[in-house]
């Protein structure tokens, strides 16, 4: 792509980070011949998080929820030009970003230089600084979080089966333990329960039945941004499928064994060989550096953004989108960094006019033309701010049931069961990234129906 269009005006840089559900999004509706895109992102594939719970346990395949970025990027109309690499350091009063490569074979630093900066890094997992869990937990964020927690499964039931009954290391071994009754814990845990229950319990039927799955949660309900009565039946569920659940319980330790917690004025000793941790999201470092070098940046949630996303204290050009971000109201949710990618893309659309004008009237060597000035207000109005419009929530709780929360015009529709699991697998097909997304994991799900899971690593 040249550097300038055909009238000759400079072709601006715009620099997107990450390759998530926000910058994805952007990538995806944006009209990239205006620009020189650049990705920049540790991870050259989309990841469908969604479906993430389901693959430790071989529900999905991995390969199934990804799209490689080139493979999005060629659907685009203008060229786009991705680095390997994650961002360190966002300079925004001299624009420029400091990137570094992820492949320790070709290493390289760079500054890229931006007009416009989109950060879309998201967020990482939060541990509250509780010792012991970056040592001894896995998370459920990435790919590799995914990989781990099926390794240390299978390794601990290969293990546990070479023991008598009757030892107490054969009881810790099966015991499984998720942390945090948020979205990801429940279908975390609901999917390992399925997993031991529809398929483990067929190749070792004595040692399933001695798996213990344990939930965590500090407040007094899981899933808190569902509706009573849908906890209240996601519970109850829990309780028939023998998924222990500990309310009110708040982890304080970790060791290699054992987690510590305190349910009331009690600390309980709870032994475990799966520590799944999912108690949210904390700012990345890049996100964290960048909030350092703006006054206004002072909220320890995530970065500040005004209503049309632009990042507060960098003039206009740099904006923010999805789990990094911080604005009443907008939850750190897929649908929401999705939203504001759509939205970006539009922006960006009228932000090209206006520059194109800005250029126009230098030419001229008249910035104050007033034919010009009017039509770049008139433009700038047109930028009107993001709206979120909320779809609603939809979570797997296990033995085929799910629980929806929907947002049908001005009212909430609720349902919970095997129907609502139906509905829950159409709308994620229907939300998969491309046509080939949808057919491979339609084909895993077909596959777990009549053959059930693999249970080799
Ligand atoms: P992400 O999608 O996390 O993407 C961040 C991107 O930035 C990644 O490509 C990453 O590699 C890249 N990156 C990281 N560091 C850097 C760096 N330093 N420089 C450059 N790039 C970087 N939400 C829903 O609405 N519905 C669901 O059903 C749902 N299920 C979920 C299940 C799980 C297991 C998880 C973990 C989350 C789920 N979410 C769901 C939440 C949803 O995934 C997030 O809100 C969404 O991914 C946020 O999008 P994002 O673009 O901000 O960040
Ligand atoms: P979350 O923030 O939604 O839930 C974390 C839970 O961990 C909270 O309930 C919290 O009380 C609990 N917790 C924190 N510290 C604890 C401790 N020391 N001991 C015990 N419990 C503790 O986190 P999440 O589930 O990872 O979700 C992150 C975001 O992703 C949310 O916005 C969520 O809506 C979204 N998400 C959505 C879906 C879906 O819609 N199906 C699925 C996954 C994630």
């Amino acid at each position: 792509q040249s550097a300038t269009f055909v009238n000759g005006s400079p072709r601006k840089t715009l620099v997107i980070l990450g390759t998530g559900w926000g910058s994805i999004s952007l990538l995806k509706n944006l009209d990239t011949s205006l620009y020189n895109v650049i990705v920049v992102s540790p991870r050259n594939y989309f990841l469908f998080t969604p479906l993430l719970p389901s693959t430790p346990v071989g529900t999905i395949e991995l390969k199934s929820i990804v799209e490689p970025v080139r493979s999005i990027a060629r659907r685009v109309p203008g060229e786009v030009h991705y680095y390997e690499a994650e961002a360190l350091d966002i300079d925004p009063e001299n624009k420029t970003v400091k990137i570094k490569s992820v492949n320790k074979e070709h290493e390289y630093q760079l500054d890229l230089k931006f007009d416009y900066l989109v950060n879309g890094v998201g967020a990482q997992p939060t541990t509250f600084g509780i010792p012991g869990v970056f040592e001894n937990a896995s998370f459920l964020k990435e790919i590799s979080d995914a990989q781990e927690i099926r390794m240390k499964i299978m390794t601990s039931v290969e293990k546990a089966a070479s023991l008598p009954p009757t030892d107490p290391e054969r009881e810790r071994l099966l015991s499984f333990v998720v942390v945090g009754g948020g979205p990801t814990g429940v279908e975390f845990a609901a999917e390992l329960r399925d997993y031991v229950d529809q398929d483990l319990s067929k190749w070792m039927p004595g040692l399933s039945s001695e798996i213990k799955v344990t939930l965590v949660e500090a407040l007094p309900n899981i899933l808190n941004m569902f509706d009573k009565s849908l906890v209240d039946y996601a519970e109850q569920l829990f309780k028939q499928d023998r998924i222990d659940l500990r309310i009110k319980t708040m982890v304080k330790n970790v060791t290699k064994t054992t987690i510590t917690a305190k349910c009331g004025d009690e600390n309980e000793d709870i032994p475990y060989s799966v520590l799944v941790w999912a108690t949210g999201n904390a700012p990345r470092e890049v996100s964290k550096n960048l909030m350092q070098k703006l006054e206004v940046q002072d909220s320890r949630r995530g970065l500040l953004i005004d209503d049309k996303l632009q990042l507060l204290g960098a003039q206009g050009s740099i904006f923010a989108v999805g789990d990094c971000t911080f604005y009443p109201g907008l939850f750190p949710t897929a649908q929401v960094a999705h939203q504001e990618g759509e939205y970006l893309a539009s922006v960006f659309k009228k932000l090209y006019k206006i520059d194109q004008l800005k250029w126009q009237a230098a030419q001229k060597n008249d910035a104050d033309d007033s034919k010009i000035q009017n039509r770049i207000s008139k433009i700038q109005a047109q930028i009107v701010p993001f709206k979120y419009h909320h779809m609603g929530a939809l979570a797997y709780i296990g033995s085929d049931k799910a629980i929806a929360d929907l947002a049908v015009g001005d009212s909430m529709y609720r349902s919970a069961g095997s129907f609502t699991f139906l509905f829950w697998k159409s709308a994620y097909l229907a939300m998969c990234m491309s046509f080939r997304n949808r057919v491979l994991v339609a084909m895993d799900w077909a596959k777990v129906y009549f053959l059930g899971r693999d249970s080799s690593v």
